[in-house]
């Protein structure tokens, strides 16, 4: 048993972040933005989470129905990264057709830079490498413990955003969460070369796939669609990633399976010179647990466009929900745009905790839609927003004034819904 735990640094501040991907980046910098002292935690050691780590680096919906609904300090790096040469501007349509085609395909090199730079400029102080251990609410706000590298940190703040994509911080804290039944599969990024698609004996690999040792997943129509694009289909069944030992469990089997997969291909005629050239440092993982909230978004709700009284800002994606062998979907009605209420970032009951991304209140079908990235991005901006409101004043999560709350979106950019 160890007698003493090396808590080396005490740090204090308005708002603390935890989790510095898609939404937790610009909670802190839309914390730092309206005047908290605003500290950013970070396991990873760059920013970005799920954009820059899985290489998901195609953010939607920022426009729906040909116009713009998410805005402020996010539409900011999109702008930043377009003008640097790591973006371009898609068509955006009034009716689109495909609405994948209007996300934004970002160089994941100088999104990270970008990101990095607004942080600095906007003084949000960054403790990367580190992961939150304890988590308990006082009467007066949050006390922590984070882990870094060479012993632990006690922190103490008014408010906490948990954005950490696995309401860990949620979790830790004693807050209700919920799983869905059956958690949608994790995808890794990938892409392969050494090969002419067309010199391809495609029908080698229908025949020969009936007897080969391949994960579940594949299957002949599927993995040859893949390898028309230079990449192998590699979604994996996806269970508790928001545990260190769930993320083991999840990398070990992406690589097993990824090597099984490449194995067989390597056989195939016309494929013998194939070769993994990129894979994303992390597994993309779609789903894990998300928190019981004040309110719960639904997905009758969501597609309909309801108008909640606390709406923070709009959200805009089909009902999207992957099974292991394709996607479920509903799309919106016509000129229809999807709302968040600020009670969804609320856990039940918490007074100074918020949270933010894939991780908010909604059933499993809504959060097939709202996980998407703008509408992450547009949750971190609100909950940082409410968060300096609520330690400005002294106040919990539900005393911060709706209008008040708009007002301070408005002031950095953002996007409220129009009653
Ligand atoms: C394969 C795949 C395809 C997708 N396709 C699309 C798409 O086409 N369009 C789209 O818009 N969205 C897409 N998404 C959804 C979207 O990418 C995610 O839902 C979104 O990025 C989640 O954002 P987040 O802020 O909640 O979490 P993340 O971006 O994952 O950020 C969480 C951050 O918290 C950190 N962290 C985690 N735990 C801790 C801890 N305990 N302590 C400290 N830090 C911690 C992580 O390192 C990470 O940086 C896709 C997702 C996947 C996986």
């Amino acid at each position: 048993m160890i007698s003493k735990y090396n808590i080396h640094k005490k740090v204090i501040a308005d708002v603390i972040v935890v989790g510095g991907g898609t939404s937790g980046v610009f909670a802190a910098i839309a914390a730092a933005r309206t005047g908290a002292k605003t500290i950013l935690i970070e396991k990873n050691s760059i920013l970005g989470g799920t954009i820059t780590a899985a290489s998901v680096n195609f953010p939607g919906l920022f426009f729906a129905w040909g116009k713009q609904i998410i805005s402020g300090p996010c539409w900011e790096a999109i702008e930043k990264t377009i003008k640097l040469g790591g973006a371009e501007m898609p068509k955006i349509s009034f009716k689109p057709q495909k609405h994948w085609q209007e996300q934004i395909k970002l160089n994941r090199f100088i999104y990270t830079a970008v990101l990095f730079e607004m942080c600095r400029e906007s003084g949000v102080t960054l403790i990367t490498n580190s992961m939150i251990s304890a988590a308990e609410e006082s009467s007066t706000g949050v006390n922590l413990i984070i882990t870094e590298k060479t012993g632990l940190i006690e922190a103490n703040a008014k408010m906490v955003i948990d954005a950490t994509g696995d309401a860990n911080l949620v979790t830790i804290a004693g807050y209700e969460t919920v799983k869905s039944s059956a958690q949608q599969p994790a995808t890794l990024q990938n892409h392969i070369s050494g090969y002419d698609f067309n010199k391809v004996d495609t029908i080698e690999i229908k025949e020969r796939i009936k007897s080969a040792a391949l994960p579940e997943h594949i299957n002949a129509d599927r993995l040859i669609s893949y390898l028309r694009d230079h990449k192998i289909d590699m979604h994996i069944p996806c269970v508790d990633a928001d545990t260190s030992e769930g993320k083991t469990k999840l990398e070990q089997k992406t690589y097993t399976s990824y090597i099984q997969v490449y194995n067989f291909l390597k056989s195939i005629k016309g494929l013998e010179n194939l070769n993994v050239d990129f894979a994303a440092e992390e597994t993309g993982v779609r789903e894990t647990a998300r928190i019981v909230g004040e309110t719960t978004v639904t997905a009758e709700d969501y597609i309909t466009g309801f108008m909640y009284p606390d709406s923070i800002c709009y959200a805009f994606y089909p009902i999207d929900l992957h099974v292991l062998n394709g996607i479920k979907q509903k799309f919106h009605p016509e000129n229809t745009v999807s709302k968040i209420p600020y009670r969804a970032l609320i856990p039940k009951g918490s007074k100074y905790i918020l949270c933010a991304g894939r991780c908010i209140s909604s059933d499993s079908y809504a959060n097939s839609a709202v996980r998407v990235q703008a509408v992450c991005m547009a949750t971190g901006q609100a909950a940082g927003c409410a968060a300096t409101l609520a330690a400005c004043k002294g106040t919990a999560s539900n005393g911060v004034s709706y209008d008040e709350l708009c007002k301070s979106l408005k002031a950095i950019n953002a996007i409220v819904p129009e009653k």
